[in-house]
């Protein structure tokens, strides 16, 4: 299921338990009835048609003192920011392989139609407020109130936060040992999906996810800010109850100047239950990598496209045109039954700012693999942990003439 959905710019500021086999195949807040239908293709969709809506104008909290927007961003003693380095790892690159063949052979068309795009290359760690990061501890000014969702739905039931983050923990941190010494299979951690807080209203202000922190300085790609900022956040909502079909995160993003940002909000607030559908992701630190990729099949003109079929349109798709994984820049994935939008309410156009996806690359036909992941640095393919099958994505697109416009967001589960 696709829908896209329109939001705005800040500036200045898992039901049953998962089974989690023995190789680790378990994946957080998803029952194994809700991924046996799902393809493993990136491009596949989850068992639900392509599906296009808008849900209007996404409210987003104002900072203290006035209202959003351009200009609005107040000079602060800038304090020393600590970077971290990832659990385990010592600032390591993923490189990209070259793709199995040029896409230009294929399809001489796309001459001179190649873009950048940044790979983000999410694994597990520990980042710091100083780190681009997934799921991480933004730089959030210690007086500007953290977002929360207010809209109509229900918040109580679904898994705990403090569950998911320590079954993500199992599954993608650091390796442990799994057999006590009796010899007896150590089980993961579980992770009820409970009515948990039934005191919860429909409407009590709900502490939004931290989903991304993108800083300019790692991210070649990321598109560009009002006012010179450098820094994007993107929170959303832990629960996919948004939008015209209920099925969207409502995604809100603030940009920052960084070095104007005071003391730190610490501990950010967080929601205490994640609906199912893995809103949540991380914590991980990237390792950016730009590539550059084609446009996937169904964006292109059937003239073109249509000379590919079956084989050969799978593999177009699944190695030579849009590169899986979360990545800012570049082209957007797409679905014949509910294309991302193109075009911003001002008719300028789109640029893909942010995607955000399950599956780093296809288990079953690894051509995106980095090489540093090659054998088995990484266990599985979707070390954010966000998600419910390898075709989920949220795409955010922001208008290319002004970026003060409000965003879209194109979501499928
Ligand atoms: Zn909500
Ligand atoms: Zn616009």
């Amino acid at each position: 299921m696709t829908t896209v959905a329109r939001g705005g710019i800040v500036t200045g500021a898992t039901g049953p338990q998962p089974q989690a086999g023995e190789d680790g195949a378990g994946r957080i807040g998803v029952h194994p009835s809700e991924l046996r239908d799902a393809r493993r293709s990136p491009h596949a969709p989850c068992g639900r048609p392509g599906l296009l809506g808008a849900n209007g104008a996404t409210a987003v909290a104002a900072p203290p003192g006035g209202r959003p927007g351009p200009g609005r961003i107040r000079r602060r003693r800038p304090v020393a920011v600590e970077r971290c380095r990832p659990e385990g790892e010592t600032g390591m690159s993923r490189t990209t392989p070259p793709r199995p063949q040029d896409p230009v052979t294929v399809l001489p068309e796309l001459v001179g139609h190649g873009r950048t795009t940044t790979r983000l290359h999410p694994r597990h760690g520990a980042p710091g407020v100083g780190d681009s990061s997934i799921g991480g501890p933004l730089l959030w000014p210690q007086d500007e109130p953290w977002p929360t969702c207010t809209e109509p739905h229900p918040r109580g039931e679904g898994y705990l936060l403090r569950d998911v983050e320590q079954r993500h923990a199992e599954l993608y941190g650091p390796r442990r040992v799994r057999i006590s010494p009796e010899g007896r299979l150590i089980p993961f951690h579980p992770v009820p999906r409970a009515l948990h807080r039934p005191d919860l209203a429909d409407t009590d202000p709900l502490p939004l996810l931290a989903v991304a922190q993108l800083y300019r300085r790692d991210v070649p790609d990321l598109a560009p800010g009002p006012d010179g900022c450098d820094l994007l956040q993107v929170l959303w909502c832990p629960f996919y109850l948004h939008g015209p079909n209920r099925l969207e995160l409502e995604p809100r993003l603030y940009w920052r100047r960084s070095g104007e940002v005071g003391d730190v909000l610490a501990p950010a607030p967080r929601p205490e239950v994640a609906g199912p559908g893995s809103a949540f992701a991380g914590p991980c630190v990237l390792h950016p990598e730009q590539v550059i990729e084609y446009p996937d099949l169904p964006a292109l003109p059937k003239a073109v496209s249509g000379r590919l079929t079956g084989g050969e349109a799978e593999r177009y798709r699944a190695a030579l045109g849009v590169a899986p994984g979360w990545k800012a820049g570049g082209f957007p994935h797409d679905h014949e039954a509910g294309p991302p939008p193109t075009r911003c309410a001002c008719g300028a156009a789109l640029t893909l700012l942010l995607a955000a996806t399950y599956g780093e690359w296809d288990p079953e036909n690894p051509t995106w693999q980095p090489v540093e992941d090659r054998p088995g640095r990484v266990r599985l393919n979707a070390p954010t942990g966000f998600g419910v099958c390898e075709g989920s994505a949220v795409q955010i697109f922001v208008c290319s003439d002004d970026p003060a416009h409000p965003h879209l967001t194109w979501t499928r589960l």
